[in-house]
């Protein structure tokens, strides 16, 4: 009796001393969670992981490569270990459409064995060899690894699909993504999640200067990021009334700087009242006005809390290439303005003075306006839950 599964080897857990298993259940959680429709399950079986029961493979195995803390996963076949024959005449059929050079590589986890690792190699790779003339033994640079493990039961597998990596999802905290309908902040958002953290996210929308096109391509996008990050809840925030007061009541050549510490100083206080730790933006050095060292210095004054930039010293270029391998790309692409061009200066500030960014944002401050504006906005925002599929 054969049976086949998905063993999925994890990425970096394997370094996790005593912290091991709480790293293995939550990865344990998110891949059940990932495979779920489609009526698979994970186990935790013989200190390995499998993806069990699933129908269909191909879409089991894109999920499971999307899965953070993921390293690879091989299509597996589980066989009684006992009839040795059988060992063989398996790895002759997993290897009967292979061609070009080979190697075996055995492991035993079972010491008690009556083969060791050297005798399963020759053994099976000698029968391998007598009913495949196209293939050829090469043990330092083969182009095929069959690996046979000898554990509860025999596990053979020839096929490795690489995964994302990282930390399983939820192992690091909570941080707040601010996500725009731009290239950049989705793929930050991965690149922070991928290290274990828990994605919210927050889109600040300025109806009906951005319309609900917009708003619609920031959920294709959330929507696309849970593929990797698992659950992600985004606030959005109305920001016309803040962006008007600004564009009105301040210098024009501040406009944005100010809009942007508006920003920072709204996710601050969504991220405290949601328990993230840290806030995620798309910025990279230079990139535009509001980008430069100093500007950045301007937004970072105001908030409580460390600003994760995963972007900082990357090229456009670089991001594209990233946001495409993604899948984020075709979607940030899209042709809505994330800004209307109504609140864009002509020439925005690009050395700020930090006084002179507080002085510019004085108009707001009269009578308690920015307060009282930033308190309808988090009390006016929409919450929408994204899940995995
Ligand atoms: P992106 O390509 O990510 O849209 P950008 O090139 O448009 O970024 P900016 O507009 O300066 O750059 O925004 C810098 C960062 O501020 C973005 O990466 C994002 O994290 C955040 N941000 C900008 N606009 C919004 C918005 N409307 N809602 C939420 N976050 C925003
Ligand atoms: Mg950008």
């Amino acid at each position: 009796m054969t049976s086949k599964l998905l063993l999925v080897k994890y990425a970096e857990i394997h370094l996790k001393g005593q912290n091991r298993p709480y790293f293995q259940r939550l990865l344990l959680r998110n891949l059940r969670l990932a495979v779920k429709h489609l009526n698979a399950n994970a186990i935790l079986y013989d200190s390995r992981i499998f993806v069990t029961n699933y129908e269909d493979e191909t879409a089991c195995i894109d999920a499971i490569t999307k899965v953070f803390g993921v390293h690879s996963v091989c299509p597996t076949v589980q066989i009684e270990k006992s009839n040795f024959d059988h060992i063989c005449e398996l790895a002759a059929d997993i290897m009967k459409d292979v061609s070009g050079t080979f190697k075996v590589i055995a492991r035993r986890a079972d010491k008690r064995y009556f083969l060791d690792s050297p005798q399963i190699c020759a053994k099976v790779g000698a029968h391998v060899l007598r009913n495949n003339p196209e293939l050829r033994v090469d043990v330092h640079n083969p182009e095929h690894v069959l690996n046979v493990e000898i554990r509860d039961q025999a596990l053979l597998y020839a096929k490795t699909y690489p995964a994302v990596g990282g930390l399983p999802t939820g192992t690091a905290g909570r941080a707040m993504l601010l996500l725009s309908g731009g290239i950049d902040s989705p793929v930050s958002g991965f690149r922070i999640a991928k290290r274990g953290v828990q994605l919210s996210a927050v889109y600040y929308h300025s109806f009906p200067y951005t319309g609900e096109p917009v708003k619609e391509k920031i959920i294709s996008l959330a929507k696309i990021l849970t593929a990797y990050c698992g659950a992600i809840r985004l606030f959005v925030v109305p920001f016309t009334e803040i962006q008007q007061a600004i564009h009105e009541k301040c210098p024009e050549d501040f406009t944005t700087l100010i809009m942007r510490r508006n920003m920072m100083r709204i996710a601050d206080q969504l991220a405290e009242k949601n328990k993230a730790l840290a806030l995620i933006t798309g910025e990279s050095i230079g990139q535009v006005a509001s980008q430069t060292l100093e500007a950045l210095a301007c937004t970072d004054e105001v908030v409580s809390r460390p600003v994760f930039r995963p972007l900082i010293g990357m090229d456009k270029l670089e991001i594209i290439n990233e946001a495409k391998q993604i899948n984020t790309y075709e979607t940030s692409c899209l042709p809505y303005e994330d800004c209307c061009t109504v609140f864009t200066p002509r020439h925005p500030v690009t050395h700020p003075k930090l006084k002179q960014a507080q002085f510019a944002e004085q108009p707001l401050r009269e009578d308690d306006l920015l307060e009282q504006m930033i308190a309808r906005a988090i009390a006016g925002t929409e919450v929408i839950d994204f899940k995995p599929q």
